[in-house]
């Protein structure tokens, strides 16, 4: 046996994946193997592991078969014992109602190395979200957090409610929504007051948090007519009032209950992700389905010519700059190799990169397409003279055939070639019931209807970048609904904006 490995059993916080740990978001970028439970943050995974990472799902689902605690456990070990890297994603916090405590007896009986993360738990998250403080100096010095959902193996009920009735502070249930009437009026018997304040938040902290408040009394009744579902969290006590004044999240952003997929390459899906969830308060499906590669040097350098002998160089995309510059570095040249000539980006995001490294692009389109660029390069003197087209290798061939066409001597390099990514189970479970589809690439088109196949959203509205994604998109009997008239991320967030405040 090689190197043993290690298990991190890791909390993965209740849903807004902006609520992952540091540590967790480290640790899952170097695990070789991830088993994940439902609970976690739809899509965020894919993001955060590395390629090739194996995800294994585990959760439980009602309803359907699941992995037993037994044969989670044992997988965990297993894997560990040989040599991988375990993450065993958990909702929340692992040892707060999350069977945590037996994966890691398991672990440790078995002499496996391991190490626990802990995570935010939906307890404290969902209510902070919903605009309830669950301690306060006015009233709510203790906070007890309960499970609602006893073991059906256990002979006799666990739960004290005499005890939790006289518990002075604010009660805090977990897996209770099927069983908020007999909680609600075992509390009243055992003494609480049936004017209590309650609030039930089903799927704190994402896009599609709502929130169902009453009393002891009539909550039951509130929640069966709002339709709250599981996973939700039950917070009784007086600071449920608090949240007439700071319910601060549920509040002004216009795509709050709206689930938006993102389709873009995981290196680029971030800036979009971000702002369509934390200011507009989508919850975002990011099902990055294309990623990119560097190509092989031998690949890359015969294409190239002399460097320092370019009139015009043309960097087509973002993912072009690093392994430009690392064939640069290969012929023992730097950014004084490329003094002479005039450089043009496709895109401001490129040009911005390109920036980092010391160079102001002298060509930059308003119209961020190859169509763009071409038109931006109309005033650019080219007959007789050398240029490069660096880009992927399945790009277009619209730029290099424009410029040959005025006379020019062109060497088109692919630096890098673009791949599907499968989604994992988790993202297209979440996609097959999105509100809207956005596409910002032709391949992420392609790679996203081939990977989600029949649980492509129906209903879903489809907003693409422009023209050449579109066209794509329809090419596969799809109706795009939305494109954008600016071809960039702010563009297509402001066409998706004023679709959802129109319809
Ligand atoms: N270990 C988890 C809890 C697992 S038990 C934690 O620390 O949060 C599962 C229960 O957690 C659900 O039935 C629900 O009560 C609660 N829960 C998990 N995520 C939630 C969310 N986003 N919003 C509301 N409740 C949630």
């Amino acid at each position: 046996m090689g190197v043993p490995g290690k298990a991190y059993l890791i909390g993965a916080g209740p849903g807004d994946p902006g609520l992952l740990t540091v540590r967790a978001v480290e640790l899952l970028g170097r695990c070789d193997v991830v088993l994940y439970d439902r609970l976690i943050p739809a899509g965020a995974l894919d993001s955060l592991v590395a390629t090739g990472t194996e995800l294994v799902y585990v959760g439980k689902e009602p309803g359907r078969p699941s992995m037993a605690q037994d044969e989670i456990n044992a997988r965990l070990v297993e894997l560990a014992r040989a040599g991988r890297t375990v993450g065993r994603l958990k909702g929340g916090d692992p040892f707060v109602f999350g069977r945590g405590g037996e994966e890691a007896e398991a672990l440790a009986g078995a002499g496996v190395r391991f190490e626990v993360v802990p995570g935010i738990t939906a307890g404290v998250a969902a209510p902070a979200y919903a605009g309830i403080p669950i301690t306060h100096r006015d009233g709510a010095s203790a906070v007890a957090f309960v499970t609602g959902h006893e073991d059906p193996d256990k002979p006799e009920p666990v739960l004290d409610w005499d005890a939790l009735a006289a518990f002075p502070g604010t009660l805090v249930f977990y897996m209770g929504v099927r069983n908020l009437e007999p909680i609600a009026w075992s509390l009243v018997e055992a003494g609480r007051p049936e004017g209590e304040p309650v609030a039930v938040i089903e799927r704190g902290t994402t896009g599609r948090q709502r929130t169902a408040t009453g009393t002891l009394g009539d909550i039951a009744a509130r929640v069966a007519e709002a339709g709250i579902k599981p996973p939700a969290i039950t917070v009784v006590g007086a600071v449920v009032d608090l949240r007439d004044e700071l319910a601060w999240f549920e509040q002004g952003r216009p795509l709050m209950g709206k689930t938006v997929v993102v389709t873009r390459a995981r290196e680029q899906a971030s800036a979009l992700a971000e702002r369509l969830s934390r200011e507009l308060g989508a919850e975002v499906v990011a099902a990055p389905v294309i990623t990119t590669e560097p190509l092989a040097p031998e690949e890359v350098d015969p294409a190239l010519g002399p460097i320092d002998r370019y009139d015009l160089i043309c960097l087509t995309s973002r993912n072009a700059i690093d392994p430009f510059f690392a064939a640069l570095r290969r012929r023992r040249l730097d950014a004084r190799a490329l003094a002479a000539a005039r450089i043009a980006v496709i895109g401001s995001s490129t040009a911005a990169l390109l920036a980092e490294r010391g160079i102001d692009a002298d060509v930059v389109p308003g119209r961020q397409v190859a169509e763009g660029l071409i038109e931006a390069l109309a005033g650019e003197e080219v007959d007789g003279r050398r240029v490069l087209v660096a880009r992927a290798a399945e790009g277009r061939d619209l730029l290099p055939d424009a410029l040959r066409e005025r006379g020019a001597q062109v060497d088109v390099v692919a630096l890098y070639r673009t791949l599907p990514l499968p989604p994992s189970r988790a993202s297209l479970e979440a996609a097959a019931r999105a509100d809207y589809v956005t596409f910002t690439s032709s391949s992420t088109v392609r790679y996203f209807v081939e990977a989600i196949g029949d649980a492509f959203p129906r209903a879903a509205r489809i907003v693409s970048i422009g023209p050449a994604t579109s066209a794509t998109a329809r090419e596969l009997g799809l109706e795009v609904h939305v494109e954008a008239a600016r071809h960039d991320v702010d563009g297509l967030i402001e066409a998706l904006l004023e679709d959802a405040r129109s319809s």
